[in-house]
């Protein structure tokens, strides 16, 4: 899958798109989800033009994968979801309903989520 950077989370790295930030630095973007599905729901996404899991792990640079899920934790630690849990989700591709075609994490919490729905 070749990477389209029409893509709103592309637009929204490029600030032609606003967003609400939770965290930043020269890698990793962490914002809120427009449509949250948690009381907590931030989406965490590298600086970079990777579609998806798949992509980012295939073609990032080893020290980006390593910003990137160190960033996470500290998005967690910022939002002070340790304590109680939280969910991290990542869909990739048609049948997990990826909607948005650059690599994101969902991260959930702020309460009990209940068991992984899979319908
Ligand atoms: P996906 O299904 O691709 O894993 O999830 C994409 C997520 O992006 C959805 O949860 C959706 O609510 C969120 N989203 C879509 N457009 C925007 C936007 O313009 N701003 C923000 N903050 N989130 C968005």
């Amino acid at each position: 899958m070749l990477y389209d950077s029409s893509n709103i989370f592309a637009r929204i790295l490029r600030e032609e798109i606003a967003c609400d930030k939770v965290f930043e630095n020269d890698h990793v973007l962490a914002f809120k989800d427009i449509s949250p599905q948690a009381p907590q729901h931030i989406l965490i996404i590298p600086k970079g033009d990777y579609c998806n899991f798949h992509d980012f792990h295939e073609n990032a640079p080893a020290l980006l994968i390593n910003e990137f899920y160190r960033t996470i934790r500290l998005v967690i630690q910022q939002c002070h979801l340790e304590k109680n849990g939280y969910r991290l989700i990542t869909n990739c591709g048609v049948d997990s309903g990826q909607i948005v075609d650059h690599y994101h994490v969902h991260l959930l919490g702020g309460k009990n989520l209940g068991s992984l729905i899979v319908s």
